[in-house]
């Protein structure tokens, strides 16, 4: 399979949205152990951050399978 500027893209969105992710996932720990009461507004961030990474995940998936295109349609349309 080959590669194009739009995967390298998307893999960096990807990857740049998973470091956030357990970045805030770390913090939240840290944040936990201090019983700092800031940690629920805290969670909010977690969330947002992670439904972004899955965003990120599905984006690459979708672009990946543009260029893959199997052979049988009705295998690949099964999906999702
Ligand atoms: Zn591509």
């Amino acid at each position: 399979m080959k590669s194009c500027a739009d995967c390298v893209m998307l893999e960096q969105r990807l990857f740049d949205a998973s470091q956030c992710y357990v970045g805030l996932i770390l913090q939240q720990g840290r944040m936990i152990r201090a019983g700092n009461p800031e940690v629920s507004k805290h969670g909010e961030l977690v969330r947002e951050a992670r439904s972004s990474r899955d965003f990120a995940a599905q984006d690459l998936l979708a672009h990946r399978r543009e260029h893959d295109q199997l052979p049988s349609p009705a295998k690949a349309s099964a999906t999702m």
